[in-house]
Order: structure tokens, then C-alpha cells, then sequence
């Protein structure tokens, strides 16, 4: 049968009555259909109706799911002015739209341009490029991205003696592919006056050699000494960031992202807001400690009528940080790492700073999210949403962990009970599960990306990529969670397969799981009347392929708001 959210008679009603309980009702007039997809397979993610054959959209809005035919019926039924756009899937996965729940949004558009570095396997390869790139921008131009992985190359952490004779006349400012350590060139440490002399900096390290000589490497907070001296990109570098990325992400089936940013990239994404030239649809968060600032900012209504934004830009969450990452050896564990038994990571903040600005935000209703790696962050963290939601009463916060990488098996009970949703990276496990294991052994290995085990606690969970960190495919995404492949495909069964979950766990967690973590599953996250019309279509119906070959499905096509966003030629 066909499902609507009323009778077929008063269609031109069904949209505006379900979408009453949303935050952005569409216009009440009538609501002709503008676009059918017909002929596919649909996931749609709603446990009431989960597969189908096709979709109608009116405007923005999925307006009817069912069989083709009676799709077909519903648009030569409709006297429109507008012609329907008719799509015919031949037999295509149609799925919600994806929603990546973490990205560096305008970082990743950045790097887009920017010198290539994640797959430099050797230390050759790392110098040759950015000698070849530093030969295509005038002289002065920083150079900055990479993403470079020292694994690759067997560990040797890189020096800036390495590229100081091929950029002689360019700051270099590369980063290691997590972004908690980057690599300064001689001429970027003239540039920011970074000398020998530096101070240590808490919560960060600078690398030095034998010798206390700098070797130009920079971790956690320490980043900023050259970080916060760079030149600022300007407004048209961050304009054309915004638009690489969308277009990027939309190839890849994307149609919303929870962006983990900065006061001045919101501005940025305002700014395109205002031009009409958002494409995909953004969650913008903002750093923790300004938490007062965006509480003003909400109030303020600044951003719509109940202050927090509309369908394209929402703003009322905020990011903070425990702990750096495990491949910098900067994520805070319990116990020593493996392979350095002197050292057990640190904290970026202290416990006491992040109570009071987490207490401080969610006083005001707003939204945390909180980077944490290492099982000892995720444990102190927890603590302090504990202590928080019960000095302030229950009410539906939806804390985040972003990451929530290194559990306890005590913490993976600690999120249900806390309802707290982890923001969790399936790719993050197929990248670091080709060297995790020395840096924490195997037996912390066992709750690592720990999958299968939260869905069994029943915790709501939201998948996403960490782009730049990561490549925002949640095509690859699913892959990783369905496999767990090691990327260097060392572990054909999977690293600690027994964390592995199904094809659609995995779209559940890329589609509702992602709506539900920024408060929007009444909009978005399946395929039903009244929600929006975010649709990916993929050429290949992933639950019905050899897990291992997930990762060669391609996004066919991309839709926002009904719109085509992307369409594969
Ligand atoms: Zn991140």
C-alpha cells in the first residue's frame, strides 16, 4: 500500500499538517508534485514502511512513498503548471540522504587546492610534492594542508630540514592527516618567530631534537604558535572553500553536515546563506569556551526566529576538546601506551575549565559536543556530563562525544544510561587499525570503535567522517563498519571483527542517527511524507553485495531539498 501521512483527497494538506510538528513548516498552499522517482530500491529508514520502489516530492518536501505505479498515478494525477521531473532509477538504491555528523568543513574545502599528501609513501614522496606544489604558487604563499601519515613511510616523524632547501621562499605549514600535529618549515617559524626559545605550552609539544634544536614539528597546543600567526585566509579563499566542499560532498551523497568550526567560518556560511549559494545543509557548531557568546548570538535571534537558524543553517551546538589523538601519541589513556610506557597522553583541557563552560552551555539549552579519544578522556568526560546533567535536571540535552573512540566496557553502559550519543568516524577504524594495536596493545583494542557493542547497549548513534581528517565518503564509511578491512588490507576478516555491524546499522547511524544527534529527526534522516527531500541514489543496493565490494558502489545522483545536487555523468 501506499503510505501516506493522510488520504490521498487532501495531499495538498498532508504537507503542512506533518510538518507542523518540524521546525520549518512549508508554505501551506497546494503542492503540486515536482519530482517522482520511480523504479528504485528504497532503504527508507523508516521502521514503519522500510522499503519501497519510489518517492514524490512537492517542492522541498517528500510528499509520498509506495510502489511505482502508484507514484506514477499520483503525478499524472496532478495538474500542475510545472511539469514533474519523472526519474526513472533502473533499479537503483535510493537512500536518505547521508549526513555527516563531524567535518572540518571549510578546512576540507581548503585542502581540496591545496598540496596532496595523505598517500606519500615514502619520505621522497613527501618532499617531491610539496617541492612540485610550491613551484605552482608565487613565492610567500604559505602552504598549508597535506595531511601527511608517517606511518606510511614506516614512522619517522618528518623534519623540516627535509623540504627547507625546496621551499626556501614559502612557509610551510603541513599537518599530520589528524590535525593534532603539523610540520612548520624553517622559513614559517621566521615568518611567526618561532625560535629555540619557545616556552613549552600546556596541553601541546614542541618537538625537539637531541640537540633541543627544533625540528619544526608542532603537536596539539603548541599548533598555535605558528598556527594562530598565519595570515587569515581571505573572505574569497573561505568563499571558494565553502563551494569546493559543497560540491565535493554532494559526489558523495552527503546533503547535511554537522560542522565543527569557528566564529569566522559561521560568518562564512551566513554569508552564503544570505547569497542563496548553501547546497548542503550545515550544523554549525562553534568552540565550547564561547558558549556566552553564542547563548547572546541565540537569544539575539540573529539567526530566524527562534534564534537557532532554519533548515540550512542551524547554529546551538558547541565543540569542545579532552584529548588529542592516538597517532600522536596526545590521546589521554588510563594506562601507559604500548609502545612508549613512560607516557599515557594528555589532556588539551583541564576537568575543571570543561565543567564549567559544558555547565555554562547547557544552562543556556544549548548543545555540547566533546572531542574524546582515549579511554581515560571518554571516562572524565562522561563524569562531567554526569555531574552536569544531574546539578541541571533531565531534560533532552543529546550530549555528544565526538569520536568516543576508546571506551570501557563500564562506558559503553555509561552512554545509554546517560543518553549521550556518540559522533563516531567507521573510517578513522580501517586508517588506524593498521598500527593501533602497538600504540595500545590488544586488549585495548577490543573496545576501540566499539560499533556492535553500543548499538547492543542501545545507544543512538551517528556516524560521520572528520573531513579533512578523513574523507567525507560515507559510502567508504559503511564499508569500514560493515568490514573493518584494515586500509592496508592486512585484515581481510577485520580488525576486531567482532565490533563489526550490518549495512544497515551503518545507514541508520550516516542517516536518522546524524538527524537525531542535531535534534532534526522530524525533518530529515528517512525517506517519509513530510520530511525533506534529501535523497542519495547509489548505483548498487549495498545490502545485497559482498560486503567487500561496498566500497566500489558509486553515488549516482544527490538531492537537497528536491533539488539535484549532484548528478554522475
Ligand atoms: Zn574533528
Amino acid at each position: 500500500m501506499i503510505r501516506f501521512g493522510l488520504p490521498v483527497l487532501v495531499l495538498t494538506l498532508a504537507v503542512p499538517l506533518l510538518a507542523a510538528c518540524g521546525r520549518s513548516a512549508p508554505s501551506p498552499s497546494s503542492a503540486p508534485v515536482t519530482l517522482a522517482i520511480v523504479n528504485a530500491r528504497v532503504w527508507t529508514g523508516d521502521p514503519e514502511r522500510p522499503s519501497a520502489e519510489a518517492v514524490a516530492v512537492a517542492g522541498d518536501r517528500i510528499v509520498a512513498v509506495g510502489s511505482s505505479d502508484e507514484i506514477r498515478g499520483l503525478v499524472s494525477a496532478s495538474t500542475v503548471a510545472r511539469p514533474t521531473d519523472l526519474v526513472d532509477a533502473g533499479g537503483q538504491f535510493l537512500v536518505p540522504g547521508f549526513i555527516d555528523s563531524h567535518v572540518h568543513f571549510l578546512d576540507g574545502g581548503q585542502r581540496l587546492a591545496s598540496v596532496q599528501l595523505r598517500d606519500a609513501k615514502t619520505r621522497d614522496q613527501f618532499v617531491a610534492r610539496i617541492a612540485a606544489f610550491a613551484k605552482t604558487v608565487p613565492a610567500g604563499t604559505w602552504i598549508t594542508g597535506g595531511d601527511w601519515d608517517h606511518q606510511l613511510w614506516g614512522g619517522e616523524l618528518p623534519r623540516r630540514e627535509w623540504i627547507d632547501a625546496v621551499t626556501p621562499d614559502h612557509p610551510v605549514w603541513v599537518n599530520r592527516l589528524d590535525g593534532h600535529m603539523a610540520l612548520a618549515n624553517s622559513a614559517a617559524l621566521r615568518a611567526t618567530g618561532v625560535t629555540r626559545a619557545a616556552q613549552n605550552v600546556s596541553g601541546g609539544e614542541i618537538v625537539r631534537d637531541a640537540g633541543g634544536d627544533l625540528t619544526g614539528l608542532l603537536k596539539d597546543n603548541a599548533m598555535d604558535l605558528v598556527a594562530a600567526k598565519m595570515p587569515p585566509p581571505t573572505a574569497e579563499m573561505q568563499d571558494r572553500a565553502l563551494d569546493a566542499a559543497m560540491r565535493y560532498v554532494a559526489e558523495q551523497g552527503v546533503t547535511s553536515v554537522h560542522h565543527m568550526g569557528t566564529w569566522d567560518e559561521l560568518e562564512v556560511l551566513a554569508r552564503a546563506h544570505k547569497a542563496g549559494r548553501l547546497r548542503t545543509r550545515i550544523y554549525a557548531a562553534v568552540p565550547l569556551n564561547t558558549w556566552q557568546r553564542l547563548a547572546d548570538t541565540v537569544k539575539a535571534r540573529t539567526y530566524g526566529p527562534e534564534g537557532r537558524g532554519d533548515a540550512w543553517l542551524r547554529i546551538g551546538a558547541l565543540k569542545g576538546f579532552v584529548d588529542g589523538s592516538l597517532g600522536s601519541h596526545t590521546a589521554a589513556f588510563a594506562e601507559p601506551f604500548t609502545d612508549a610506557p613512560e607516557d599515557r597522553g594528555f589532556f588539551v583541557n583541564t576537568p575543571e575549565d570543561l565543567y564549567t563552560w559544558i555547565n555554562g552551555a547547557d544552562t543556556a539549552g544549548l548543545q555540547v559536543a566533546v572531542h574524546a579519544i582515549g579511554d581515560r578522556a571518554n571516562s572524565t568526560l562522561l563524569d562531567i556530563f554526569e555531574r552536569v546533567t544531574n546539578a541541571n535536571g533531565l531534560r533532552d540535552r543529546r550530549f555528544r562525544v565526538e569520536h568516543a573512540q576508546h571506551l570501557t566496557a563500564e562506558d559503553v553502559l555509561r552512554f545509554r544510561n546517560l543518553h549521550i550519543i556518540p559522533s563516531m568516524q567507521p573510517y578513522h577504524a580501517i586508517d588506524d587499525g593498521r598500527w593501533a594495536e602497538q600504540v595500545i596493545g590488544p586488549e585495548r583494542a577490543k573496545l576501540t570503535y566499539a560499533f556492535r557493542a553500543l548499538l547492543d547497549a542501545d545507544v543512538s548513534v551517528a556516524f560521520g567522517s572528520d573531513w579533512f581528517v578523513a574523507p567525507p565518503t560515507p559510502i567508504e564509511g559503511i564499508y569500514a563498519a560493515v568490514t573493518r578491512r584494515t586500509l592496508d588490507d592486512k585484515r581481510p576478516d577485520g580488525w576486531v571483527p567482532e565490533q563489526k555491524i550490518t549495512v544497515e546499522d551503518a545507514l541508520m547511524a550516516y542517516t536518522m542517527g546524524g538527524a537525531f544527534a542535531s535534534f532534526e529527526e522530524s525533518q530529515k534522516g528517512v525517506i517519509a511524507p513530510g520530511m525533506l527531500a534529501d535523497l542519495a541514489m547509489i548505483d548498487k543496493d549495498l545490502r545485497a553485495i559482498p560486503a567487500a565490494e561496498i566500497r566500489t558502489a558509486k553515488v549516482t545522483r544527490t538531492f537537497v531539498g528536491g533539488e539535484t545536487m549532484y548528478r554522475r555523468e
